[in-house]
């Protein structure tokens, strides 16, 4: 049970030995940076096998961008890989060390609880990526879990996260979802699933926290090295290589956090542990976006004080931030105080990262292609007749016209702060060289048509997990892939919920 850190859990597993490969292996080209680091990173496992696994959906667009033959997945050898029953050659499956923040409480050891990380594939792109099993099976870290996932949240990570990612916005993928074949007990006896994530890497500010709360100084800079060699190659010839990792990290976070405000989207649980330094979003659990424009808005039902609601997330990440800054202190200088200074001045950047990443973002979206100083109130001008008329956040920017404004005005319980605002905006537009074709065409590549509204994604799942139907999840796939292209036969999918069918809670179902 001893080891050098002291810990029970780490040497736990088998370190090998796992049972052969029989039958044609499916070729994945694995290359395993991470399970070269030292074994207190993580414990080596296989995942648990399933009763009887069968396939879900597999992403055959992402199967290709990955370099992998879809076919062989789909194929029973390859869903077994995709289950846990199997193990890939070149596989070394590992469940990931990590602590975190928990609605602001330190927890020192969290960990993959219910993951394990096939390993790690080198794409025709060139981007190194993480394959990973989620709901996979007891780890050592699954604390009074059962390690597995629920079929409903699975899927819902994928449609929300396919979404993520064809809306542009940096996120982990999902390749595969398989079911089970057996129960996991949640309040009821639910079908179980396994994903399989796609991530540049699973390396979070909890995996940084897990080797600060342990003094452990040696592994907390061969996983900064790690992550610089990986994720941040630039900044290993800055004059001040850790610094210049904390620099961009927070630069991703605060373009990340940025592009979710400009959709609407909120993750719902922005622990630590579920922030990934590669800037990526990641750990979709009671997500959801926004239907009618409220910065109060909170879906997650186990978030009582509204603490990761829509208009905090900004503040949130950077106090995130400031937990990854900790971690790095005895990297920035050898002495506190100096190493102090360093990290707070690099923090002091991300509000007007944010905030420049966000007007940028705001300027498209109200077909601006030159900058003014009143940009920024004449946005939040806009949001404040949103929020005072209850209007739909997705919708109104989708339904702004230059010209027109038949289509938005029925959105707001104020339509005369929304003609009022609307006045000044054409005031703005029209100081600007580009024509009305232009300013609409720039507009409708900035504002989206489809998100995934809750109540389609909560239809979706109800059909796949009570009445074994995929039909809804895989038409509401469709729409969500191409989120800017009207398509007359999906116009459905742009509305919002009616009265009947809001959705007001999502739970995470871990
Ligand atoms: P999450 O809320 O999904 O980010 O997970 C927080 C922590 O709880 C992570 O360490 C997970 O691995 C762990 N966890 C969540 N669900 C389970 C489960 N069903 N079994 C074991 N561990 C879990
Ligand atoms: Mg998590």
């Amino acid at each position: 049970m001893a080891n050098d850190t002291g810990l029970p859990f780490l040497h736990d597993a088998p370190a090998s030995g796992f049972a052969p490969a029989i039958g044609e292996p499916v070729g994945l080209p694995f290359d395993n940076s991470y399970a070269r680091l030292p074994e207190r990173f993580y414990a080596r496992l296989p995942p648990t096998p399933v009763a009887a696994p069968r396939l879900i959906k597999l992403n055959t667009a992402l199967a290709a961008q990955l370099g992998l033959d879809a076919e062989a997945l789909a194929s029973p050898q390859g869903v077994a890989v995709l289950a846990g029953n199997r193990i890939a050659p070149g596989s070394e499956p590992i469940s990931l060390a990590y602590a975190g923040h928990q609605f602001g409480n330190f927890v020192p050891q969290l960990g993959d609880g219910r993951a394990v990380l096939l390993g790690e594939i080198v794409g025709p792109d060139g981007l190194r990526r993480d394959l990973q099993l989620k709901g996979s099976g007891p780890t050592p870290f699954s604390r009074r879990g059962d390690g597995r996932a629920a079929l409903g949240p699975v899927l819902r990570e994928y449609i929300v996260s396919e979404a993520m990612a064809a809306l542009g916005i940096p996120t982990t993928r999902s390749l595969a979802a398989v079911a089970t074949g057996e129960p996991v007990m949640r309040e009821t006896a639910l079908p179980g699933a396994v994903l399989t994530r796609v991530a540049s890497s699973h390396i979070r500010v909890g995996t940084f926290q897990f080797f600060a709360a342990r003094g452990d100084a040696e592994a907390l800079r061969l996983l900064a090295d790690h992550v610089i060699a990986r994720h941040y190659p630039d900044a290993r010839g800055a004059a001040e290589p850790y610094r210049a990792l904390f620099d961009r990290v927070i630069a991703r976070q605060a373009e990340l956090i940025a592009r979710w405000m400009l959709v609407g989207f909120i993750h719902g649980v922005m622990n630590t542990d579920n922030c990934s330094i590669a800037g990526e979003t990641i750990d979709y659990g009671p997500c959801a976006f926004m239907d009618a424009y409220n910065p109060e808005t909170v879906f997650s039902s186990i978030d009582h004080g509204g603490r990761y609601a829509y208009g905090h997330q900004p503040r949130i990440a950077h106090w995130n931030l400031a937990r990854f800054g900790e971690t790095l202190l005895p990297l920035l200088a050898g002495d506190t105080d100096a190493a102090l200074a360093i990290a707070n001045e690099s923090l002091g950047a991300f509000q007007a990262r944010y905030a420049g990443a966000l007007i940028d973002g705001m300027r498209r979206k109200l077909g601006l292609f030159t900058a003014e100083a009143g940009d920024g109130a004449l946005a939040q001008d806009l949001l404040n007749a949103m929020a005072e008329g209850e209007a739909d956040f997705t919708l109104t920017f989708r339904r702004l016209d230059p010209e027109l404004d038949a289509g938005v005005l029925p959105l707001f319980k104020n339509p005369d702060a929304y003609d009022a605002w609307a006045a000044r905006w054409r005031e703005r537009l029209a100081r600007e060289p580009q024509d009305t074709a232009s300013h609409r065409a720039a507009m409708r590549s900035a504002n989206p048509a489809y998100i995934p509204r809750n109540h389609r994604v909560e239809a979706a799942l109800a059909a796949a997990v009570e009445r074994d139907d995929l039909a809804p999840f895989e038409e509401l796939l469709k729409v969500l892939a191409l989120p800017f292209e009207d398509r007359a036969e999906f116009a459905a999918y742009a509305e919002p919920p009616p009265e009947d069918q809001r959705v007001c809670q999502t739970f995470c179902g871990t």
